[in-house]
């Protein structure tokens, strides 16, 4: 897990990585409401919690994905790069690979 231009941050969970990611910056992400929820399907779901009307939801804060494909490469996927990918990723990661790391910005 990457969020802005700071260091990894390795928590799976909303509650950790929040901590982490204000302990690195006094920055903030818009999260779900629960803390224990693993990061994994809520950034690539949505991601709705109290913040979302004036933030966003957590998904809209994703800026690349390193994701591993069914066909076993391994991709890194932006706006510009891997587009279609990219959008895809968006709402319905599960069908197309494993995310391994959310470049996240705060
Ligand atoms: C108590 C509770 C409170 C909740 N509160 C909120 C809330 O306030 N706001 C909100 O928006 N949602 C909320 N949710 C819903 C929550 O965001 C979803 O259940 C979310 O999918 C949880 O992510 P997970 O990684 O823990 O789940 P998992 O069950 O591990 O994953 C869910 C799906 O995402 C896929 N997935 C997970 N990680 C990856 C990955 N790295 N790459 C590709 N696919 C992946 C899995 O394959 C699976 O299909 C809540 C859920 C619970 C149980």
């Amino acid at each position: 897990m990457r969020a802005g231009l700071h260091k990894p941050v390795e928590t799976l969970d909303l509650g950790g990585m929040a901590l982490a990611i204000y302990n690195q910056s006094q920055c903030a992400l818009p999260p779900g409401t629960c803390p224990r929820i693993g990061i994994g399907g809520h950034a690539s779901h949505g991601g709705f919690g109290y913040t979302c009307r004036l933030w966003g939801v957590t998904l809209d804060m994703i800026v690349a994905l390193d994701v591993v494909l069914a066909n076993g490469s391994f991709i890194h996927a932006t706006e510009t790069t891997y587009p279609d990918i990219y959008y895809a990723l968006h709402g319905a990661a599960d069908s197309f690979g494993i995310i391994t790391t959310f470049h996240l910005q705060t």
